[in-house]
């Protein structure tokens, strides 16, 4: 499977590639560089900004996104 989407940087004046998202088994994770992570905190090397993903905070989006529509 090759479905990969770019994680960007948070801030709007910055747009960084920080990752991607890949799908292993239907689930989504957070690549970056050489590593597959299940949450990442940190801050984006380019401007500073905190950065956070994990994949429960992924999954919850998901069904807050149902339930709204
Ligand atoms: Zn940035």
């Amino acid at each position: 499977m090759n479905d990969e989407q770019e994680v960007l940087c948070p801030n709007p004046n910055c747009k960084a590639k920080l990752g991607y998202i890949v799908v292993i088994e239907n689930l989504e994770w957070l690549q970056m560089g050489g590593g597959i992570a299940r949450q990442w905190h940190g801050v984006c090397a380019t401007c500073g900004k905190e950065f956070h993903w994990s994949v429960s905070d992924r999954i919850l989006e998901k069904i807050l996104a149902k339930t709204m529509n």
